[in-house]
């Protein structure tokens, strides 16, 4: 077999170099085609939904962005073990450890804090495994459909406890209602 011969998809053609007709030199017969395409299109069932107006049923198991939780007084659960870190198989998790100061007790749960943590978005796959490993349920990947907006720099892909920690708010209100329960 000739290597023109060869064909990995078996959709190979042959391109033609012949002269073409007057018809085919004017493109009326291929417009109508391509409007007969487009008029064919408008009778199927549209794969395309008007988002963000319209929103699709989300799966079940769906994970979306990560928060680092608080507990019933607000104070962040995480004491930097670095379980998370270890089990992310995308290496997106780093942090920094810090001992809590005496003064500090109404913000953190345990003696030792992540002073920083980051996760970088661009690795994340979502897996939530580092929700799994976390003996201290402090980080939790949450239903919220906001992922990371897109942006030009990379250092903006990566999430501090900024944009990472549950709200104080959403804490209090949190255990208004646990209380009400
Ligand atoms: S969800 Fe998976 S990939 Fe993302 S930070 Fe957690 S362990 Fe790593
Ligand atoms: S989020 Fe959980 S597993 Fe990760 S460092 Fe904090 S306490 Fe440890």
């Amino acid at each position: 077999m000739s290597v023109e011969q060869i064909s990995l998809s078996g959709r190979k053609k042959v391109v033609s170099n012949k002269e073409m007709t007057w018809l085919e030199k004017i493109y009326l017969w291929t417009i109508i085609k391509g409007l007969f395409t487009t008029l064919k299109h408008l009778f199927r069932r549209k794969v395309t939904i008007k988002f963000p107006e319209q929103v699709r049923e989300f799966s079940p198991v769906y994970r979306g962005q990560h928060m680092l939780m608080r507990d019933e007084e607000g104070r962040e659960r995480c004491t930097a073990c670095g379980l998370c870190a270890l089990s992310c198989p995308a290496e997106a998790i780093t942090m920094k450890a810090a001992e809590r100061k005496p003064e500090e007790k109404h913000l953190y749960r345990e003696e030792k804090y992540a002073e920083i943590y980051e996760i970088n978005m661009l690795r994340c796959i979502f897996c939530g495994l580092c929700e799994e490993a976390c003996p201290k349920q402090a980080i939790y990947l949450t239903k919220s459909r906001k992922f990371a907006n897109a942006d030009y720099d990379r250092e903006d892909f990566i999430f501090g406890k900024d944009k990472l920690v549950m709200p104080l708010e959403m804490a209090k209100m949190n255990t208004q209602s646990n209380t009400l329960n």
